[in-house]
């Protein structure tokens, strides 16, 4: 098989500002990539509605300049593969549900269920659902039955039959890694209803489609991973590598979040913190610079080696917040 061309991408949530822990993942994606060569796509991963906030994309899109990453096709650049904001690409994901549906891989569900509200979104650390039982797997023999015991204004979901298989891969970071789903997680929600097609299914479809080859991000997701495999198993498409990097959390172990204080890229700009400054403790973190070294994003392409990043978690103390202006 010919060899792909290397790409990357950036696929930030426009639900919440880009944070320390966030940056530090995009950082290393957009490293690891550059650091070959390759090719790097912004892509806005914004399909949870509610929670979107008006603005947010913009000011990813700022943050990440300001620290000094840049892409080759993205929102407002775009490129060969557009669109590349989620919300935009809609009927890509129905004709990648109907080749699912044609192949009687998944299902209507009428459970009122937390993981269906969730499945919008990437399922981060401490929001995995417990199993799904199965309920409604063989239940109705058709959409339009299963739609007509529900209540006006309720729609089923469409839920991925899971096999009873261990799944396998090597990790870039983690190294093998295997699961048998049909244990740990069940059927999973791939669309709210079917124009509502959710994170797991759109990742693979537009990771696919964007001819990525290389999914850097955080391990909270690497269970997901397992599901997107199946995905690619099933929509017939080439998955890519996948390196999933330990977690920035808060001193409470958790993962970084609002409760930790303000960790947001846009407040520390606002401090008048420079960006080499963050740059540098980011990229201490990975283990390519001295503590309280100075760089920008450029500077660290030559000294990128994924053998330096530490497998333990970062952690984020006032310390590190003292020193970025905002503690
Ligand atoms: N958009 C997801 C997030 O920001 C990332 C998903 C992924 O990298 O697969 O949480
Ligand atoms: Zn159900």
């Amino acid at each position: 098989m010919a060899k792909l061309p290397l790409r990357g991408r950036l696929a930030p949530s426009p639900t919440g500002a880009l944070h320390l822990g966030n940056a530090r993942s995009l950082l290393l994606a957009w490293l690891s990539i550059r650091s070959r060569g390759g090719e790097v796509v912004l892509r806005m991963e914004d399909l949870d509605h509610p929670k979107v906030k008006p603005n947010t994309a913009r000011q990813a899109r700022e943050d990440l300049r300001w620290l000094g990453l840049d892409w080759d096709e993205g929102p407002e650049l775009g490129g060969p593969y557009q669109p590349y904001t989620q919300a935009e690409r809609i009927q890509v994901y129905r004709e990648a549900l109907e080749r699912l549906l044609s192949k009687n891989l998944v299902y209507p569900c009428t459970c009122s269920r937390q993981d269906v509200e969730n499945a919008q979104s990437a399922p981060h650390a401490g929001e995995e659902s417990p199993p799904y039982p199965g309920t409604c797997r063989g239940r109705y023999p058709s959409y339009a039955e299963a739609a007509a015991t529900l209540p006006d204004g309720r729609l089923p979901a469409w839920r991925f039959q899971v096999p009873q298989q261990t799944l396998e891969f090597t990790d870039g970071f983690c190294g093998r890694q295997a699961e048998d789903l049909s244990r740990t997680s069940g059927d999973f929600t791939i669309a709210r209803h079917p124009e509502g097609a959710g994170y797991q299914l759109a990742v693979v479809v537009d990771d696919a489609a964007m001819g990525i080859t290389e999914v850097l991000r955080g391990d909270d997701l690497l269970q997901s991973t397992f599901r997107q495999l199946l995905l690619y198993q099933a929509l017939e498409l080439q998955p890519p590598e996948f390196v999933h990097v330990p977690l920035v959390v808060g001193p409470d172990g958790r993962r970084l979040a609002k409760r930790h204080g303000d960790t947001r890229i846009s407040w520390i700009r606002e401090a008048g913190t420079p960006p080499e400054r963050v740059v540098g403790l980011l990229a201490h973190w990975c283990g390519l610079v001295d503590e309280g070294t100075q760089v920008t994003a450029q500077d660290l392409v030559d000294k990128y080696t994924l053998s330096a990043l530490p497998h333990k978690r970062v952690i984020v103390t006032d310390k590190v917040q003292q020193y970025l202006g905002i503690g």
